[in-house]
């Protein structure tokens, strides 16, 4: 059953935006890695004759946002000129037009900076057609019977871990009780964890009065970064394991810091204060590594999580499927959009491995406020054990911020996907000109 809808919006011209904001100031976002990230997005707008604008964007974090914006650019013929039912009506075609086109692949294929504009682009078709059908983007594709949504996926490479067939069984299978558990997220929304109390570059102090601030809230899982200095992390994790007692959850991210046995060696040393994972323990390539971090670690009670840098759904099939991870942590601007994610998901919910969505920077809250409705109302149809990260600075820049309370996530209301971006935010955040890097150059 494929999707035939009938919108005539035709896609006139692609704006790209180089949108930055001067978070390393606060170091906001700061970890062992990169130690002064400057939260940044490639943004595309897509006009349309008359019609509502898409809006879509790819994270990035400062230095490089350039280079993706140039990928976006050298992508815009294959989105100008098209309708939105054009690109529906066929949109695994269109995805391929995109990630495979004979000339633009070898710069990927499907990773890398093009994979990142690629990403920019379906976004914004996603929010062009939530627009148009006046719904946001989880419930546009909740309201999709199992045909047509698993028309829209891309399956390619990955038949020997999932096929298209038996991804249509599972999302059959989940539709029975869909609109139950569509009405339970209404209630009490999606489990989150926040990340705002952890960052490296944050005092003793701060960290503790940002715990207990949390806790009032009513978050119950922390996470904290690692890998810089370990006399550091087991002081750091001691003043979070005491401050939030024994029962919440502690996590710790270490950005890709580490050697294989370094990464073992070093998580044997904070066992004892009982994280509940370790992210990114190593490089994000290294499959038979992640593998020998969980091997190493599972009998600590410590699982691995990864994802954030994962290139695409191939990856992600390796680490599934080779039991190398305990948590996927998928990116909603690493990966191509929705019709990219949904294959990584259904995967995830086959080989019984937990998704647990990356967030955090400009934007990818938003994202993940309507992915994880998806995950849990279509595919895996549980959050046990599943936390999405959430982390509060930035939502002020949004027409629509996304919605949470008491360490969940609402479904979101707006139609589109959410990130469309203030008017002004836009406009005072461009890179290099806006009024807010004028500024900073005048007075430095
Ligand atoms: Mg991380």
């Amino acid at each position: 059953m494929t999707i035939q809808i009938q919108s005539d919006h035709r896609i006139l011209s692609m704006q790209v935006m180089d949108v930055r904001f001067p978070t390393s100031d606060d170091l906001d976002g700061s970890d062992a890695v990169h130690v002064d990230p400057d939260y940044s997005a490639a943004y595309v707008v897509l006009h349309t004759d008359g019609g509502p604008e898409g809006h879509g964007l790819t994270f990035t974090i400062g230095r490089g946002t350039e280079v993706v914006c140039a990928a976006c650019r050298s992508l815009a013929p294959m989105v100008e000129g098209r309708t939105l039912g054009e690109i529906v009506n066929d949109f695994i075609g269109f995805h391929r037009s995109l990630t495979n086109d004979s000339q633009a692949r070898w710069i990927g294929p499907e990773k890398g900076v093009i994979h990142l504009a690629t990403a920019a682009i379906v976004n914004a078709v996603w929010d062009l057609w939530g627009k148009v059908e006046g719904k946001p983007v989880w419930r546009l594709v909740c309201d999709l019977d199992p045909e047509q949504l698993v028309e829209l996926l891309e399956f390619r490479y990955l038949d020997d871990v999932l096929t298209r067939e038996r991804a249509l069984e599972i999302l059959k299978e989940k539709a029975v009780d869909r609109d139950r558990r569509i009405d339970e997220l209404m209630e009490h929304g999606y489990p989150a964890y926040t990340t705002s109390a952890g960052w490296l570059g944050y005092s003793d102090e701060k960290i503790r009065a940002l715990c207990e601030e949390a806790m009032a809230e009513g978050w119950n899982h922390f996470k904290i970064k690692v890998g810089q200095d370990l006399d550091d992390d087991r002081r750091r994790c001691r003043i979070v394991r005491e401050t939030i007692g024994p029962d919440r959850h502690l996590m710790t991210d270490a950005n890709q810091r580490w050697e294989v046995r370094e990464a073992i060696q070093w998580m044997t040393q904070l066992a004892e204060f009982k994280p509940l994972w370790i992210e990114e323990p190593t490089s994000p390539d290294d499959i038979l590594g992640h593998k020998a971090v969980a091997d190493a670690l599972r009998p600590l009670g410590i699982g691995v999580a990864t994802g954030e840098m994962c290139q695409n759904r191939v990856m992600f099939k390796q680490l599934l499927a080779s039991d190398a991870i305990e948590f996927c942590q998928y990116d909603s601007c690493r990966l191509a959009s929705v019709n990219e994610i949904l294959p990584v998901l259904l995967m995830a919910a086959e080989l019984g491995v937990k998704c647990c969505p990356h967030a955090g920077g400009v934007g990818l809250c938003q994202y993940v406020n309507h992915l994880v409705m998806i995950d849990y109302a279509c595919i895996s149809g549980t959050h046990e054990g599943r936390v999405a990260e959430y982390v509060s600075h930035l939502h002020e820049h949004f027409a629509d911020p996304w919605r949470q309370r008491a360490g969940a996530y609402l479904p979101p209301e707006a139609p589109g996907y959410g990130i469309t971006m203030k008017q002004a935010s836009l406009e005072a955040h461009v890179y290099p000109d806006g009024p807010v890097w004028r500024a900073r150059r005048q007075s430095s």
